[in-house]
């Protein structure tokens, strides 16, 4: 089983070496010479979402931090975690970037664990990251009107990705470009059996379809993403 799975990924380096890679030889020759990716990405670990392809970008558009449940622990949180503040400090600092999203999906199971409850799970390194998901649970942030034919564990999610956009807003630094007009936060949410993206509107307070349908004014709403937290009700 393993060796079999090795062997899909080392012919895909063959495959991407012989057949993509010539047509692209220029692109990667700009892309040594260093990155502007237009966004920095935060989104889930889950093998199941990948953003190259549901936005189809290109190596070098999007900054990406992954981890199990899109979390960004709070900024006063303790212990720190410097992984995820290490990639905000170098998106911001060295790459300037203007926008942020939080990407949520459907059927995930950092969301399916918390909805059963994480107090089940032996005390592990999951359970202590899962503490920043919790207030999902318990949601207090601006009102969603989420569909309610959503399954439980999916509304969880798309709540969720409302939290973490709450935690990013703790960082000053954050909130001090936010403030001058240099950045911009987006939730956003997957649902892989439709492969659509749904940006939360704050308008309607609903994550909307992202597709040909969008009127101008929407788009534009969803390209300036969301105010203040506390500015919404
Ligand atoms: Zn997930």
């Amino acid at each position: 089983m393993v060796i079999a799975s090795m062997d899909k990924l080392i012919s895909g380096i063959v495959d991407f070496r012989k057949n993509t890679f010539p047509s692209r030889r220029e692109i990667f020759k700009k892309l040594a010479m260093g990155q502007s990716p237009d966004a920095l990405f935060i989104t889930c670990s889950d093998s199941r979402v990948a953003p190259n392809w549901f936005a189809s970008t290109d190596p070098g558009d999007l900054f990406v931090i992954r981890n199990v449940g899109n979390l960004v622990p709070p900024h006063t949180a303790r212990p720190l975690d410097f992984s995820v503040g290490a990639a905000l400090d170098f998106s911001l600092t060295n790459l300037n970037v203007g926008d942020i999203i939080v990407c949520g999906h459907s059927e995930c199971g950092a969301m399916n664990t918390l909805h059963r409850g994480v107090q089940n799970l032996p005390n592990t390194h999951l359970k202590t990251w899962m503490a920043h998901a919790e207030p999902a649970l318990n949601y207090a942030g601006p009102t969603l009107h989420i569909d309610p034919n959503l399954a439980e564990h999916n509304q969880i999610s798309q709540k969720n990705v409302m939290v973490q956009i709450g935690h990013l807003e703790s960082n000053p630094q954050i909130a001090e470009r936010r403030k001058d007009g240099k950045l911009r936060l987006h939730a956003w949410w997957f649902s892989i059996a439709e492969g659509g993206v749904y940006a939360l509107d704050h308008k309607t307070m609903r994550y909307t379809l992202i597709d040909e349908n969008l009127d101008a004014e929407t788009i534009s709403r969803l390209q300036n993403g969301l105010p203040f937290l506390k500015t919404l009700s």
